[in-house]
């Protein structure tokens, strides 16, 4: 016992504390623009509609058990996960049970997936359901820890909290290291910094967290040409990527979009995603019309032969997937984590290590959100009543960025006016943040406002609108009704 008296008191998550403080505001008016999470216009939970039918359909299924997962978790699911990630080579059809059964291939994600839980799902790609995209982030550190074994691990600077926690915890031998992100003076990316970060810095195995999209709390993701240029970086100076990826169809609302950094990068890598859609099997209307609007399908599309030389050396690369935001399940915790190795490499090491670390954690992932997922992503309708929710989400957010910025800047054109009439024999007008066009031109659920942290706290304390101290807003907080309160709020406090 006394040894537990000297345990230090940690602070509390700064994005949970904000939360609690929220709920314990009893101001009418308050607004949470705190946590990551959906909220629809009314300022509530949403709960998609491809959800709810999921789950009516799962509620009329007869016999449905509730027994264990296999340690990796639900292989079907585990499929359609990887195949949002890397291109949808089965999309689902009336008879899509027939689609896995394609021959073996180097590269096909499928073809080699087994019935035995102790072998690996795919040739090349290995995949583990996960506790959502934290457990993704946890199983991907302390595997990587023990069996890349990388000297360092390079973060985004800011980034999401949690990557440094998780790497402390999960993988305390590996030194963190901070790439710069984000230049303040320009509100933009600092691409120059981060490459020269990693060209200096960064040795042979390192590992380097990118967001996959949507980038946490920034809000700015780099082009398809700089994408391009740090694939060619990680090739050559054979560095492991990390993706995180907890907003896939969510930054545009669209899957193939938002993938298209990691198809990218698997491409470059390994030559080719893990289903090529050259694959010969029958494609169903569905399938041939979702692979059609695509529009960057060919990414994915290369000779697996031709490129194997490229690879040799190459540690690979990895993807913590979530499930809380696109589907709306944050306490569901539905996530993957997909490894994908060189074809020269024989993934059943990994998978054997990836398993016995599953084992020790969670013996087996979770059942009840999987099943939503698996059942929306494999049903033709349901799957595309979700594309929809997504469009709704997405364009929602959008939307209020746009409302958000005309309504502080017309706030601050007032209050300039009042105060030229007020100080016009005196004094100067306020040097305030004047340009929002950020709130625009930023992506995903969050804006990087730019309100510093004495802004921050005076939006809690007099306005009672609550965000995190770096200035990061998830805008799903604001909408129609509360959007000129909030702006109104901001205008007051960075006058
Ligand atoms: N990565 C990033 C960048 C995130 O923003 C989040 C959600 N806040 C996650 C991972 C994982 O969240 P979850 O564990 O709820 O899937």
């Amino acid at each position: 016992a006394a040894r537990f008296a000297q345990i230090p008191v940690l602070p509390l998550d700064e994005a949970f504390a904000v939360t609690a403080e929220f709920k314990a505001d009893a101001f009418p008016q308050k607004v949470s623009l705190g946590a990551g999470v959906y909220r629809d216009e009314g300022g509530k939970p949403w709960v998609l509609p491809s959800v709810k039918k999921a789950k009516e359909k799962l509620h009329q299924t007869p016999n449905l058990d509730h027994e264990y997962l296999p340690i990796q978790g639900s292989d079907p699911f585990l499929q359609l996960a990887r195949d949002l990630v890397f291109g949808d080579s089965s999309l689902p059809s009336s008879n899509s049970s027939s689609n896995s059964s394609s021959s073996p291939s180097p590269g096909s994600g499928s073809g080699s997936r087994s019935k035995d839980n102790t072998k690996p799902q795919t040739k090349n790609v290995i995949s583990f359901q996960t506790i959502s995209g934290t457990g993704a982030n946890h199983l991907g550190a302390q595997f990587l820890a023990q069996h890349l074994r990388p000297k360092h691990v390079f973060i985004s600077d800011p980034t999401w909290a949690n990557h440094h926690l998780v790497w402390t915890v999960a993988a305390p031998d590996v030194v963190q290291k901070t790439y710069p992100y984000y230049h303040p003076a320009s509100r933009s990316l600092d691409f120059d910094g981060w490459l020269t970060t990693l060209e200096n810095e960064a040795v042979e195995n390192d590992v380097v967290i990118l967001h996959a999209c949507a980038h946490n709390p920034t809000g700015i993701d780099p082009t398809r040409e700089q994408w391009e240029v740090l694939a060619q970086l990680f090739k050559r100076k054979r560095l492991f990527a990390f993706f995180d990826s907890a907003y896939q169809g969510f930054a545009t609302g669209d899957l193939d979009m938002d993938a298209w950094a990691m198809r990218h990068f698997q491409t470059v890598l390994f030559g080719s995603g893990p289903e090529p859609k050259t694959e010969t099997k029958t494609k169903t209307e569905s399938e041939t019309e979702s692979s059609a609007t695509a529009g960057n399908d060919d990414e994915v599309v290369v000779n697996v032969q031709s490129s194997t030389q490229h690879q040799q050396g190459h540690p690979g690369l990895c993807i913590a997937q979530s499930f809380a935001k696109n589907f709306g399940l944050y306490g569901e915790r539905v996530g993957a984590f997909h490894l994908s190795l060189p074809l020269s490499v024989s993934p059943a090491g990994a998978y054997s290590q990836l398993l016995r670390l599953t084992r020790a954690e969670i013996s087996n992932p979770p059942l009840f959100g999987a099943r939503i997922v698996q059942t929306v992503l494999s049903d033709v309708d349901l799957r595309a009543q979700w594309q929809q929710d997504l469009q709704t989400m997405s364009l929602r957010i959008r939307s209020v960025r746009g409302l958000l910025r005309k309504a502080i800047e017309q706030q601050q054109q007032q209050q300039q006016q009042h105060q030229q009439q007020q100080q016009s024999s005196s004094g100067s007008v306020a040097t305030a943040i004047t340009d929002w066009s950020h709130l625009e031109s930023q992506i995903g659920m969050f804006s990087y406002t730019g309100l510093t942290v004495p802004q921050v706290q005076r939006l809690k304390e007099v306005h009672h609108v609550y965000l995190m101290r770096n200035g990061r807003a998830s805008l799903s907080g604001v909408n129609e009704h509360n959007v000129h309160y909030v702006a109104a709020a901001i205008a007051e406090v960075v006058a």
